[in-house]
């Protein structure tokens, strides 16, 4: 093995021992460096790094695995979401891996997750490309002194030019990523998206601190006020999470993905990952200006015959993106940790244009609507999806919860009852109508009820019940049309729309059958009202 220096970690146990130039824990300026002499990608006029990620825009979710095994076999919900793998099947796909990568230059960086001590875990990230490095670098905790005589917790492996065969392999297709909870292992190949390597451990927290710490993990953005207090935002992809929680007034803890604790609130990351399509500087400023030397831009468009970005150019992908440290931000709160929270919000980007822009939710109907995890998925993050689409994902992120969802929704639902905190549904999605009648919620109305919500302008307002999903609908919100608080006024025909909400709740009805044999009646009794006669089946 040739290394870069003299400090490099032994990578024996992953018997990856070969001819390979090792680069360790470079700096930012370096890994931009690298990237550009192997002509991975080039530097936007913002000084930004630029890539293309190729095949694979957004992750791929039927092909990611667990690995059967005596710690997963009888505790991790298999099925919709888990896909099993065999233990031996995984070792033979780890040294064929391996051995791909001890052929030429390898990047491996010593990072860590969770911005609470009592919960920190070490990362090792072993990546095939430059620029997958520097993402791990952004959106990884840095370690004050990293430690290359140390064994890592856990190893991310990242292959994208290596292809599976999986006649021989056992995966699905020729891409794949693969959690093996006993080795410590999250395997990657054949995709070079780098969003995999951040929900890879995401899925392994969301299994550790819930089962073996009774620590609540979520897919939600953080921030804080400057009277410290919290809110975080649940949602599903697109939804708002990253766009809604970056808000000049108010410090961010984190974007996607944090712990709750008896006493805090903490980001498992130390960078964000946002979407570009169609970024402007007057709507969203502060991704805008993170956009700088050292962010690493994936899938945009140059304007022509210059290195201006074109956000809106979605010619390779609807999924574009900029990964950037947390400190890019100039109101991050460092280290990512904030107070219980006072708020939850969770986003829908309701495509169907049925949920009202904001509502206040029960306890019951919290916990209902989170277990639901209902959205309408934006074009691209998942590979095959090209428009939008009505979906539920159990605590708005199925995808990355390897236990029974009902377990996050009661952890959540003590909290929520025990801190006394107030919960609120928002539908950043359509208004007016459904996707290609109505159109989509403007940004500076969903943040005016946001912050109406969090400032207490909505504590006394007069509310109207929603017909169909039993939801409080407030008359009034300062800086918002009062036409647009009731979506039914928002349609050209109110009969149609309460066919439509029917319609919609009887979707809802339907897929909580999966998770009704493990809840309360007080929650299964939180469902929207559907005309009896429609609920046939
Ligand atoms: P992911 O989990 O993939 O990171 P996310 O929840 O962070 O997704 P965002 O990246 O914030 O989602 O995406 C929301 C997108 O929707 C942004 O491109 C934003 O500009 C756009 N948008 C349009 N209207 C609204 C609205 N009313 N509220 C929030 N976002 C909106
Ligand atoms: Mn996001």
């Amino acid at each position: 093995m040739r290394k870069n220096t003299t400090n490099v970690p032994d990578l024996s146990y992953l018997q990856l021992d070969g001819a390979m130039t090792v680069f360790y824990q470079l700096n930012t300026a370096e890994l931009v460096g690298a990237a550009l002499k192997r002509n991975e990608g080039v530097l936007a006029d913002t000084g930004a790094l630029a890539i293309d990620t190729g095949e694979f825009t957004g992750r791929s979710p039927k092909d990611r695995f667990i690995v059967e095994d005596d710690i997963t076999r009888d505790t991790v919900w298999w099925g919709k979401v888990n896909f099993k793998f065999d233990a031996e099947k995984f070792d033979a796909l780890l040294q064929k891996v391996t051995g791909y990568l001890s052929q030429g230059e390898i990047f491996v960086r010593d990072c860590c997750a969770c911005a609470n001590e009592k919960y920190y875990i070490d990362i090792r990230v072993v990546t095939e490309t430059a620029y997958q490095n520097l993402f791990a670098h952004h959106l990884f905790l840095r370690p004050e002194v990293p430690d290359a005589t140390l064994v890592p917790g856990w190893t991310i492996i990242a292959a994208p030019g290596f292809k599976a065969d999986p006649e021989v392999d056992g995966t699905l297709r020729h891409n794949f990523s693969i959690i093996n909870f006993t080795k410590k292992i999250i395997l990657i190949g054949g995709t070079a998206y780098t969003g995999e390597i951040k929900k890879g451990i995401f899925s392994v927290l969301n299994f550790i601190l819930p089962h073996e710490k009774k620590v609540l993990s979520m897919h939600c953005s953080a921030n804080i006020g400057a009277k410290g207090d919290t809110a975080i935002f649940f949602g599903l992809s697109g939804t708002g999470k990253t766009t809604l929680s970056a808000d000049p007034e108010r410090n961010l803890i984190g974007d996607d993905e944090h712990g709750w604790c008896d006493d805090t609130i903490f980001n498992f990351e130390g960078g964000c990952y946002a979407k570009c399509i169609d970024l402007t500087a007057e709507k969203e400023p502060q991704i805008f200006n993170a956009i700088k030397f050292g962010a690493l831009l994936e899938n945009i468009n140059f304007i022509k015959r210059t290195r201006t970005v074109d956000f809106s150019n979605i010619g390779k992908t609807e999924n574009t993106r900029v990964a950037y440290p947390l400190y890019y931000i100039s109101n991050a709160v460092i280290p990512s940790t904030g107070h219980l929270p006072k708020n939850i919000f969770f986003l829908t980007a309701d495509a169907f244009g049925i949920l009202p822009p904001v509502s206040k939710l029960t306890v019951e109907q919290a916990m209902y609507h989170f277990i639901s995890g209902y959205t309408a998925k934006v074009a691209g993050t998942e590979a095959g999806i090209t428009e939008p689409k009505a979906t539920f994902s159990a605590c708005f992120g199925e995808a990355f919860l390897p236990l029974n969802p009902v377990n996050y929704a009661e952890l959540l639902g003590n909290k929520i009852k025990k801190h006394n905190v107030k919960v609120w549904l928002i539908n950043t999605g359509w208004t007016g109508g459904a996707y290609g009648t109505g159109k989509r919620m403007q940004l500076k109305y969903t943040r005016a009820m946001i912050s109406a919500a969090l400032s207490g302008e909505l504590d006394n307002v007069k509310y109207t019940v929603h017909p169909v999903f039993n939801l409080q609908m407030p008359q009034s919100c300062p800086n918002v049309p009062d036409n647009l608080l009731n979506p039914s006024n928002t349609w050209a025909d109110a009969e149609i729309y309460n066919e439509k909400a029917n319609d919609l709740a009887i979707a809802f009805i339907k897929n909580f059958r999966r998770y009704a044999p493990f809840c309360k009646s007080e929650i299964i009794n939180a469902a929207p009202k559907v005309t009896e006669s429609t609920l046939v089946t």
